[in-house]
């Protein structure tokens, strides 16, 4: 019998992100390549024909420093590009043009909430104050954990293989629209120790991709790739942790969902333990997920940073930022989830769950934003924690009352404050009008629980009548039913 105890899993994790930017990254092709006509959007750069010379797309490599600043990386002086060389039919070039030594981003970190509090928190829906460095500060084995990213660099795409048959004949066709699409790959430490932490990082960076606008990661498209690389380790005897990493590590390529990267790395992990305690060592390789069978399967001996004979490359000159250009990129970074998540919770006086949701996307946060300070009838910036209706606002985006799609605000707020004028009487006052009807109509309730429907529709007529058919009928036999 397997004891999964005994093991420590280590998961590190690579990320691709497809930027997007009008342009392809080292030419001027259009870079929306998707669900176009497959070459269309070429030309000799990003086929690869001898003599193109590559230009870097400027804002791609900001949006890069960007991504890396926002996940607290130090930024070097100076960074330059590579040549990864390797071949396979979707790189044109037989390279691909890469960050090796010197990337843009260094050094970052996430935080992200620790598996158990975030089970925890969802369950009490609870509104307990949130203090991150505070939190952090206490430690990894408190309810959050602290992910380091090693590297944040910049690379293209390659061209898209298209397996079809064509004429009866089984056989592989190429689109080159992706080629050369500005990639950003995001490494990190081997920091994650679980297939639910793993998930909860990815979801975090995936929202802060997407507060950034950069990419709209969106993984259907494949904008957005995980890559785990997961190793697992037998414990001592249950004393300290051995601080080496396993001799091996297995790395599956391109999953598209969090659920799959969640399932990928469970199956892995299982699959090492077995191993493992047969007494082998599982071997070092690059693995593919199948999501009909939900496996991993086998696809080749995992390539070593030596393999690809890295070099400068020698068409793009390197890359000397100046200090206060690299401020002016951190200037417009737009308030990231977790600092609009405590602010919310202060300014609007919301539970941590309520504010959890509003602040998942960006649009949704500022659509509540924006609706809330036209219910105030001032600009965004004004506080006030005892306002109620940014509560019964909170409650409406929340519970989908409205389609926010297609209303905006201003319509929001305006449906809310004809809501309000219709129900002018509280619950609690409700409430007050029906005990009053059950004493002064003991029959009726002695019938009704007799098994007599018609008695509680008299019932419901009653306190209609007595509130003057200002509270609809279904809720009323709602509350009567309550009480009963
Ligand atoms: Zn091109």
């Amino acid at each position: 019998m397997i004891e999964a105890n005994n093991f420590e899993v280590i998961i590190g994790l690579e990320i691709h992100v497809e930027l997007k930017t009008k342009s392809k990254m080292f030419c001027g092709c259009d870079a929306n390549w998707f669900g176009k006509e497959p070459n269309t959007l070429c030309c000799p750069v990003c086929l690869g024909l001898p003599g193109a010379l590559p230009v870097p797309n400027k804002k791609a490599v900001e949006w890069c420093v960007m991504l890396g600043l926002a996940l607290d990386c130090v930024i070097p002086e100076f960074s330059k590009f590579d040549r990864k060389n390797y071949f396979y039919p979707d790189l044109p070039k037989g390279y691909q043009i890469s960050q090796y030594d010197k990337p843009f981003a260094i050094n970052g970190h996430l935080v992200i909430p620790s598996e158990r509090s975030e089970s925890r928190n969802l369950a009490t829906k609870g509104s307990a104050s949130l203090d991150f460095s505070r939190r952090l500060d206490r430690g990894r084995n408190d309810n959050l954990r602290k992910i380091c990213i090693r590297r944040v660099h910049m690379e293209e795409d390659t061209g898209k293989l298209i397996h079809a048959i064509v004429n009866g004949e089984k056989c592989t066709l190429i689109d080159f629209n992706r080629s050369g699409v500005p990639l950003v790959e995001i490494v990190t430490e081997p920091d994650i120790r679980s297939s639910e932490e793993a998930r909860s990082f990815l979801k975090k960076l995936h929202q802060i991709v997407r507060y950034l606008g950069i990419s709209d990661a969106d993984m259907e498209k494949g904008s957005m790739r995980l890559e785990p690389n997961i190793s697992v380790r037998k414990l001592q005897s249950g004393k300290d942790t051995p601080l080496e990493l396993p001799s091996y590590k297995v790395e599956v390529k391109n999953i598209n969902s969090f659920s799959f990267a969640k399932k990928a790395i469970d199956y892995e992990i299982e699959r090492h333990i077995n191993l493992l305690t047969k007494g082998e060592i599982p071997k070092q390789e690059t693995r593919g997920w199948d999501e009909k069978k939900g496996i991993t399967y086998s696809q080749r001996s995992k390539e070593e940073a030596h393999d690809y004979r890295y070099f400068p490359e020698p068409d793009i000159p390197p890359i000397r930022w100046a200090t206060n250009f690299i401020r002016q990129l951190a200037d417009q970074i737009p308030e990231l989830p977790d600092k609009k998540l405590e602010r919310f919770m202060k300014e609007f006086g919301l539970s941590e769950y309520d504010v959890t949701i509003l602040t998942d996307d960006k649009d949704i946060a500022d659509y509540y934003e924006r609706a809330v300070s036209v219910s105030r009838g001032v600009r965004p910036s004004s506080n006030s924690r005892s306002d109620p209706n940014a509560k019964v606002i909170a409650n409406w985006i929340i519970n989908k009352k409205a389609d926010i799609n297609k209303t905006s605000p201003e319509e929001l707020v305006k449906l809310i404050t004809q809501q309000n004028q219709k129900v002018n009487i509280t619950e609690e006052e409700l409430v007050k009008v029906i005990k009053k009807i059950i004493e002064a109509n003991p029959k009726a309730v002695a019938d009704y629980k007799s098994g007599k429907e018609q008695a509680l529709m008299f019932l419901v007529g009653q306190v209609m009548r007595e509130t003057k058919g200002k509270v609809g009928a279904e809720f009323v036999k709602k509350v009567i039913l309550k009480l009963l």
